[in-house]
């Protein structure tokens, strides 16, 4: 048998909804981080801190910024899954704080280290929230646009997603297609 090409930080969030059965939009993240066996807590943080995440006793607890917009806040619980899922490895050791995703606007080519996992937990948070079936249906068979500010903010409005997070993961299927 081939050896198993292991899954992309894409396909593992899509796999991640599966799991968890969901197929409603927009995407219930409390939810998947509660059964997951996290635990949310929403407080009011500096402005620059989107939330963070720690495990204490066994338990992951996500902190989330009570002042930022909530489509920000559904990101920040995006992300720190992401690192939950991807990275729970290194949340043994200290509490992962994460301010203002500035990777999601800097070119991932140049991403290394400490980065390389937010980039990983930034694309993870953006297939979470914005199932690919739903960009088919979407965007398929239709004259695509990208430059068409119509449709993306009607989407992200269903979403409950930042206009900026639904371009993201656009162009990441666009470029893994
Ligand atoms: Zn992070």
């Amino acid at each position: 048998m081939p050896p198993k090409r292991s899954a992309s930080v894409d396909e593992q969030a899509e796999q991640l909804r599966l799991e968890l059965g969901i197929t409603t939009i927009p995407v219930p993240v409390e939810r998947i981080a509660r059964a997951l066996g996290a635990q949310l807590r929403y407080s009011p943080l500096e402005n620059e801190i989107s939330g963070m995440i720690f495990i204490r006793d066994g338990a992951p607890i996500i902190g989330v910024n009570s002042l930022h917009h909530v489509h920000r806040q559904r990101f920040t619980i995006a992300h720190e899954i992401g690192h939950l899922r991807l990275h729970r490895d290194q949340l043994a050791a200290s509490v992962h704080v994460d301010k203002s995703f500035p990777v999601l606007r800097r070119d991932e080519q140049s991403a290394t280290g400490t980065d390389q996992i937010e980039v990983a937990a930034n694309r993870f948070a953006a297939a979470l929230l914005v199932p690919q079936a739903i960009i088919d249906a979407e965007f398929k068979n239709k004259p695509s646009d990208i430059d068409d500010e119509s449709p993306i903010e009607a989407l992200s409005k269903k979403l409950r997603v930042s206009k900026q997070t639904l371009e993201y993961r656009i162009r990441n299927l666009e470029k893994s297609a």
